[in-house]
This record gives structure tokens, C-alpha cells and sequence, in this order.
């Protein structure tokens, strides 16, 4: 974390869990138990019909709501589909886009991902990138090469007064859900070729200021390490994030001084 420069943001991502009645129990707990974040920002990513619950359930406290995909199209006959301007009129904050399993399950392609953080910065939407390596594509050494590619092609077009807006979440596909973490150093060494490939393309003032995150297995127990590297500004949090308890953990731990 560095946050004389950047914002540290820990992101929890609900994926298709929770029911929208628990949305209140859980933002009471996690309420009571969390410290007033100070240096972090707190957002929790929830499906798309639990929006207008947590935004409620969360109003009086720092947490921001965001969601976990959108459609690129600014509206139109998208039969079930859900756009931009529709989130940002309801009042989300932000969307995470290209998450591995929607590549994976879904078809997203860099193009489509390209498409949709097009779509979230045009509407005012913070849109939290992600980019990521198989473990076929890291043992083969090619975990930096796709990673630049990865991030060029999400970026391409972005105008460097809009990358204020834009989140970047490094997650290795071999570690989200699986309990293996990458190191910190693994994780620091990839938050850090993220950050030098937006040195290239938009300079050193901006690259210093854009958040990058790590997700993969993050928890209440690693949380710390990983944060403490220079390059990691925070985490996206899947399995952690829907226990109110263990998120908090990730919370506090970067909300050290
Ligand atoms: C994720 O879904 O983005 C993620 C990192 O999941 P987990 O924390 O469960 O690995």
C-alpha cells in the first residue's frame, strides 16, 4: 500500500451468494466489529437485485456498493442485460469487470472487457479490472506478457484524465477460490509490472496514482502481508468477504497505520 499516493481499496466480491435478506444482518455486523476505515476505502460487490438493499443497509456507514458485471451497450433490445447508465442511476459506485469466472463461463474476451470499462467510465462508474494468469500460462513464463496485454487491451482507448476512475485487480486464476494464495512477492512482482505498463501508456504521475489490487484466497490471515507490499493497494475478496468477521480482518489489517 502506499497511501500517500493512492488509495487502498478492499473490495469484497458476494459473486452469486448471499439472499437480499441477509444483506441487513450482515452490514450490522460488519458495522460493529469493523474500525472506522480511515485509509481504506470499503466496497462490496453484490448481485445486481441486492443493489438497492445494501446501498440501504450500508448508507450510514463508509462501505460503497458495487456490482459484478454490466452490458457495454448503452441500452437497447439486450434482453436480460443490465446497463451502465441503469447502475449509475440506481446509485452503484462501481463494477468489477472481466472477473475470471465471467471469461471463463460467459466468453468475456480483452475485447469485451475493453468494451465495458468504456461503458462504466462513460456512465461515472468506477470499473475494478480484472487481469489475471492461468496456472498453465505462469509455469510456462508467460505470466508478465500476458498481463501487459491483458491491461493494454482493457485500457486501450481510455483517456488519461478518466484513469483517476479506474481500478486494477490482479488475480491469478489459479488462486481465486482455491485457498493458495500467490506469495507476496509473486503477487508484489505482477501489481508491479501492472503498474509499469501504465507508466508506458499514461506516465509516472498517473501510474503512481492508480489503485491495484490483488485477489486470490486473500484473507483475515494474509490480508496483512499482502497489503504491506509497496505495489498492492488493496484486495478483491471472494470467499472472505461473506463473513462478516473475516472481512473485517482484511479491513483492519489495511487500515493499519
Ligand atoms: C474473487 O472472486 O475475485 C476472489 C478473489 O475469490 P476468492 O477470494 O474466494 O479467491
Amino acid at each position: 500500500m502506499n497511501p500517500k499516493y493512492r488509495k487502498t481499496v478492499i473490495a469484497g466480491n458476494w459473486k452469486m451468494n448471499m439472499l437480499n435478506s441477509q444483506v441487513k444482518p450482515f452490514a450490522e455486523e460488519l458495522k460493529g466489529i469493523v474500525n472506522k476505515p480511515k485509509w481504506c476505502d470499503v466496497v462490496v460487490c453484490v448481485p445486481y437485485i441486492m443493489a438497492p438493499a445494501a446501498m440501504k443497509a450500508f448508507k450510514d456507514c463508509r462501505v460503497e456498493v458495487g456490482v459484478q458485471n454490466l452490458n457495454e451497450n448503452e441500452k437497447g433490445a439486450f434482453t436480460g442485460e443490465v446497463s451502465a447508465s441503469m447502475l449509475a442511476d440506481l446509485g452503484v459506485k462501481y463494477v468489477i469487470i472481466g472477473h475470471s469466472e465471467r471469461r471463463q463461463y460467459y466468453g468475456e474476451t480483452d475485447i469485451s472487457v475493453n468494451k465495458k470499462v468504456h461503458a462504466a467510465i462513460n456512465a461515472g462508474l468506477t470499473p475494478i479490472v480484472c487481469v489475471g494468469e492461468s496456472l498453465e500460462q505462469r509455469e510456462l513464463g508467460v505470466t508478465l506478457e500476458l498481463i501487459d496485454y491483458q491491461v493494454k487491451t482493457a485500457l486501450a482507448g481510455v483517456p488519461a484524465e478518466k484513469m483517476r476512475k479506474v481500478i486494477i485487480a490482479y488475480e491469478p486464476i489459479w488462486a481465486i477460490g482455491t485457498g493458495k494464495t500467490a506469495t507476496a512477492e509473486q503477487a508484489n512482482e505482477v501489481c508491479a509490472e501492472i503498474r509499469a505498463v501504465i507508466r508506458k501508456l499514461y506516465g509516472a504521475r498517473i501510474a503512481r496514482a492508480v489503485t491495484i489490487q490483488y485477489g486470490g484466497s486473500m484473507n483475515d490471515g494474509n490480508a496483512a502481508e499482502l497489503l504491506a507490499q509497496p505495489d498492492i493497494d488493496g484486495g478483491l475478496i471472494g470467499g472472505a468477504s461473506l463473513v462478516a468477521t473475516k472481512f473485517a480482518g482484511i479491513i483492519n489489517a489495511a487500515n493499519k497505520e
